[in-house]
């Protein structure tokens, strides 16, 4: 054998062990291995495809909401009624953004959770209003996703207030979907 074939092989092992990688944490919700699988250089790395690539996958609503930081009418989310247990994903990629466990009922009409996947979120101050508030999005995407409040319950302190159309939820008897983008 070859160095060059010998290289080749090993590729192809990586490639192999890599799937079976993802495909046992997306069928296990398994959010630290996801987060691995897809952590270069200690962080998730943003796409490189501009707000248009992601209308193929989404209706004008969640597009304007995703990629024009839009806010959804309140209480117009199926997604306030739902209490199975799974993992929210961004409806652009399908990164993983918030685990049931951390969802509760706010009262304010939009889906809320005390604490977020922190890996996959980035922040920043947004002045759309006459107060300052924090803007959050996905890592992997880009998409606009909601904003995050200090009036949230233990035991963050922490309200990730999110539009519904933004999010994806797979029940836990479901793989998670294949990442986009
Ligand atoms: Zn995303």
């Amino acid at each position: 054998m070859t160095r060059r074939h010998f290289l080749d092989g090993l590729a192809a092992l990586s490639a192999i062990g890599m799937a079976g990688t993802w495909a046992q944490a997306a069928n296990a919700h398994d959010i630290a291995a996801v987060t691995a699988a897809l952590t270069q250089d200690g962080s998730i790395q943003r796409l490189k495809v501009g707000r248009d690539y992601w209308r193929q996958y989404l209706d004008d609503k969640a597009w304007n909401v995703l990629f024009r930081e839009a806010t959804e009418p309140a209480f117009t989310s199926p997604l306030n009624d739902e209490k199975r247990a799974g993992t929210f994903v961004c409806a652009a990629c399908h990164l993983p953004l918030f685990s049931s466990e951390t969802k509760y009922d706010s009262g304010t009409g939009w889906p809320s959770f005390y604490a977020a996947i922190d890996e996959h979120i980035g922040t920043k101050r947004d002045f759309r209003l006459i107060f300052p508030r924090t803007e959050y999005h996905c890592l992997r995407c880009g998409g606009h996703q909601g904003h995050v409040f200090n009036d949230g319950p233990p035991p963050t302190g922490k309200r990730w207030c999110n539009n519904g159309v933004a999010l994806r939820f797979v029940p836990l008897d479901e793989p998670l979907p294949e990442l986009r983008g």
